[in-house]
């Protein structure tokens, strides 16, 4: 049977691009749908953008470190958000060109409308063509999910920050997770008066307790107005601004609402229940490991199978996916030791594997736990401190997480990711040499355990 493509690719954002590029590459015919702009929710509404405004929010920390080290005049003066949402639309079209021609030049073809799967071989677009396909992938990605209370239709979601026109004066920020705690620091560095308001006791759940535990006070010492415990129940507009009652609390009036309360797999009009893919209880599409659904000719990667829901997770399972059926390379991610950080500041956390709570439960581990000023902010006059922790297998003497609270720590554990991935003992870390002087260095000078945690003492676990 001919198809008009080997491979039918919905959505174009990190992983279906990837997967369609590559694919594309092997000689595969490739087409792929797009309802919004070449570079998805990462390249357009997220990462990327959100990593900029991290950066522009930083200015004024950088100027007031540089009096300290002896510029009497540093100063990051006025916030212009006019000046720098110009240069974030050149730099986002840039962006979405150089996918969409990354994908043209290997010869795939991009329709710029919404596609639903109608059959197992076939797609049918917004204007009712309709393409037949050996294979479909489905790389539709996730949406913002809403805590479903009154008024909040007055609220944004992530997705609109990139879009403001003007930056609020006074703004609430809903959620403890990755998004909530990286917008309440910017919008605070960039001068909003922001609250952050999270339903639990210490933001970040999932992370390592220690961890969160500092993100938490850093929020607080750089003037985030953090409200733990609480969650709103209802907006409305009223002559200051919009109006926020909460569970649990006093009334508050901001200029702006942004609900970071997690996101859910996008497979809402895509046509799956009706051929028969099987869904998850999120939404998710329910995949194995190689990324293929129950129908054997339908695949699918990225946060629409809410597997571990990363970027670069979803670029290797693209690529993966593209090297298994097309470049004749079967391969699979294996999804149990990802690193992420979350970009607070000053100080971000970045983690890699077992958190101390799962020690805790596991037993057999040794914790090596160190906290210091480091050098260049300790001479600005900061108290800030790092924080850098490895879990350590007590009889193979892996290293089995990694965690880290401090400046740039996303670099950090990118590069003490490769060791760790590789099964690396603590007695490797240790016999590698420091580079000095340098926050790493602490990652292979912890010569004792700060505790151990010998019994397991969760049961089962
Ligand atoms: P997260 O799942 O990380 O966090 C969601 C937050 O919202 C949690 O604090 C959760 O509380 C809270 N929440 C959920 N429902 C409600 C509700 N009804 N009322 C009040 N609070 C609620 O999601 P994010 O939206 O922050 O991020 C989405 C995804 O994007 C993540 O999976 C992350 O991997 C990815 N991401 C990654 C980044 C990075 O790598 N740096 C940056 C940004 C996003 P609780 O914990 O109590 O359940």
């Amino acid at each position: 049977m001919s198809f008009d493509y080997d491979l039918f690719v919905i959505g174009g954002g990190s992983g279906g691009v990837r997967a369609a590029r590559i694919s594309a590459g092997y000689g595969a015919k490739v087409g792929l749908a797009e309802e919004s702009r070449m570079g998805g929710t990462c390249v357009i509404r997220g990462c990327v953008p959100k990593k900029l405004m991290i950066f522009a929010s930083s200015a004024p920390e950088f100027a007031e470190e540089a009096q300290a080290y002896g510029w009497r005049d540093a100063s990051a003066g006025a916030f212009s958000w006019d000046a720098f949402k110009g240069r974030l639309d050149t730099e986002l079209d840039r962006l979405e060109a150089a996918y969409t021609r990354g994908f043209e030049s290997v010869g795939g073809t991009i329709h710029h409308q919404r596609a639903r799967i109608v059959g197992p071989h076939e797609v049918e677009l917004a204007d009712g063509s309709r393409f037949s396909a050996k294979h479909i992938l489905i790389a539709a990605g996730g949406r913002p999910q809403l805590p479903g209370i009154e008024g909040e239709a007055l609220g944004m979601i992530s997705d609109d920050l990139f879009l403001m026109e003007q930056l609020p004066g006074r703004v609430l920020v809903v959620g403890g997770g990755f998004i909530a705690c990286e917008f309440a620091t910017i919008l605070n560095g960039l001068g909003a008066e922001t609250v952050l308001a999270y339903r639990g006791d210490k933001v970040l759940r999932g992370f390592d307790t220690d961890g969160r535990l500092l993100v938490t006070e850093q929020l607080q010492q750089i003037g985030v107005d953090l409200r733990l415990n609480l969650s709103p129940v209802r907006l409305e507009k009223d002559g200051d601004g919009i109006k926020v009652s909460f569970d649990n609390g006093p009334d508050t009036h901001v200029d702006a609402v942004i609900f970071a309360t997690g996101r859910n797999p996008y497979t809402k009009d895509l046509g799956l229940e009706d051929v028969g893919v099987q869904l998850g209880p999120n939404g998710e599409v329910v995949v194995d490991e190689w990324s293929q659904t129950n129908i054997p000719s339908i695949y699918a990667v990225g946060d629409v199978t809410n597997r571990v829901n990363l970027t670069p997770v979803a670029i290797r399972e693209g690529h993966s996916f593209a090297d298994t059926l097309f470049g004749n390379k079967p391969r699979y991610l294996d999804h149990t030791l990802v690193a992420s950080a979350v970009y607070t500041r000053p100080h971000e956390m970045a983690s890699i594997g077992m958190t101390e709570d799962e020690a805790i439960l596991r037993g057999g581990v040794e914790v090596y736990d160190a906290r210091f000023r480091p050098m260049r902010s300790a001479f600005a006059g900061s108290d800030a401190r790092v924080m850098m922790k490895l879990l350590v297998d007590e009889d193979s003497r892996r290293v089995l997480g990694c965690h880290i609270f401090g400046p740039e720590a996303g670099e950090l554990i990118q590069l003490a990711a490769i060791p760790i991935t590789m099964g690396a003992t603590k007695e490797d870390f240790d016999r590698t040499v420091a580079v000095h002087p340098t926050i790493a260095e602490e990652l292979v000078t912890m010569r004792q355990p700060t505790r151990r945690h010998d019994e397991p003492q969760g049961g089962d676990a």
